[in-house]
């Protein structure tokens, strides 16, 4: 029957987080340093805008690029917070999730055979999602030693006449690296001058834990007109389960993404748009608390992990801490399963990001300072056991 199945999905590996996550559900008592997702609720007045919509009557399909108010609402958020200009009427499409944002343009732009460098260790999604676009990715290794950033001259050695576009994601999910201003201004020179696109995943950019750290890339001269900016309301404001995301591009990109778009979801699900809205007019307090949380359990983790000998970056963004393992003689992947099946503790091993995450396990923070202390603590008997 394998016949049947399309080669390109059949090429796809299993997700390394779902298998664990699996592993996990199945034992009792587990803390869980696993997820990607807040554990903070949706705010309640974010809610409360969804609810009075459906109150309203306002249930029929938007238009493909999403609400025309929920657009203005994030072309003046991106002005005013990141210093980006889209004009709500062209240049902004609402998606199901920074997911499908990401989706719908690498099928926009990926012609069969196309080469899409990718920054590694990397967000599970975008090495099977060129994939399934019909392109190539070609991983860019980062590594501890530099922070997981990546370097000019490795860009430049990965360029092939077959490259097409790179996919970038500062805060980094799973690494927490930041890449600032002049270090993205290097990369946008090599950009320009090898006239590629950039698809930047901006998901993580409102939790950043030092002042006026993050820069969007499309805000460096010459990138806007080859940028598709992705974000979305899943990271920022607690709404995964909303499943909205957004791209800010120009219109000679935005165009081709809807034609996509309107075949695959003719729109995003109108009631959840509602409650966008409120959340970009009033929802900044709530980033500035939930920010203020995840700095805290930040510093208490990393400050733990280090202690235990688990060498760790402060990471600058996002919710995760990548500490290296290697000094225990384990694989990731026997370190998290031992570390789940022995003291129910589970993280994700580093492989799961590709190769270069080897070595490494992914601790999400997005959790309790309750269940982080156990979760040490648990770990720490752990380590000593070893
Ligand atoms: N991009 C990155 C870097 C992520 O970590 C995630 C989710 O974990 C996504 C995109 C997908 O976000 P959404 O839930 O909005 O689809």
């Amino acid at each position: 029957m394998k016949s049947y199945l399309s080669s390109r999905t059949e090429q796809i590996k299993p997700s390394g987080i779902r298998r664990f996550f699996d592993l996990a559900n199945s034992l009792e008592g587990v803390i869980s340093l696993g997820v990607g997702e807040p554990d903070f609720i949706t705010p309640w007045s974010i809610c409360h805008a969804s609810i009075q919509s459906i109150e309203r009557g306002y249930t029929t399909n938007t238009e493909i690029e999403g609400l025309i108010e929920l657009r203005k609402e994030i072309s003046y958020y991106m002005g005013n917070r990141f210093q980006v200009s889209y004009s709500p009427d062209t240049e902004i499409i609402v998606t199901v999730g920074g997911s499908q944002a990401l989706d719908s343009s690498l099928r926009a732009i990926i012609n069969s055979g196309d080469e899409v460098m990718i920054v590694e260790p990397s967000y599970v999604a975008y090495e099977a999602l060129v994939a399934m676009a019909g392109g190539k990715p070609v991983p860019i290794v980062t590594t501890f030693e530099n922070e997981f950033k990546p370097q000019p001259e490795q860009i430049i050695q990965s360029i092939s006449s077959r490259t097409k576009a790179i996919i970038l994601c500062f805060p980094n999910n799973p690494t927490g690296s930041l890449l600032k201003k002049q270090e993205l201004e290097a990369l946008a020179e090599i950009i320009v001058k090898h006239d590629l696109l950039v698809i930047t995943d901006e998901i993580y950019a409102e939790l950043t834990y030092e002042e006026d750290t993050f820069c969007s890339i499309a805000s460096i001269e010459g990138m806007r007109d080859r940028t598709i900016l992705v974000s979305g309301f899943s990271k920022a404001f607690a709404m995964t389960g909303w499943r909205l995301g957004y791209i800010c591009a120009p219109e000679w990109l935005t165009q081709p993404i809807v034609k996509v778009l309107q075949h695959a979801t003719i729109s995003a699900p109108s009631i959840t748009q509602y409650g966008a809205i409120e959340a970009l007019r009033n929802g900044q307090r709530y980033i500035i608390e939930m920010r203020n949380s995840y700095r805290e359990r930040r510093n208490f983790l990393v400050n733990q992990l280090n202690k235990m000998g688990l060498h760790c970056h402060l990471p600058e963004g996002a919710f995760y801490v990548f500490p290296s393992v290697r000094q225990t003689g384990l694989t990731s992947e026997q370190f998290a399963e031992k570390l789940l099946i022995q003291h129910k503790v589970a993280v994700v091993p580093g492989s799961a990001f590709g190769n270069s995450g080897e070595g490494h396990i992914r601790c999400s923070y997005a959790t309790s300072m309750e269940k982080l202390h156990e979760a040490m603590e648990r770990m720490g008997q752990f380590l000593e056991n070893l």
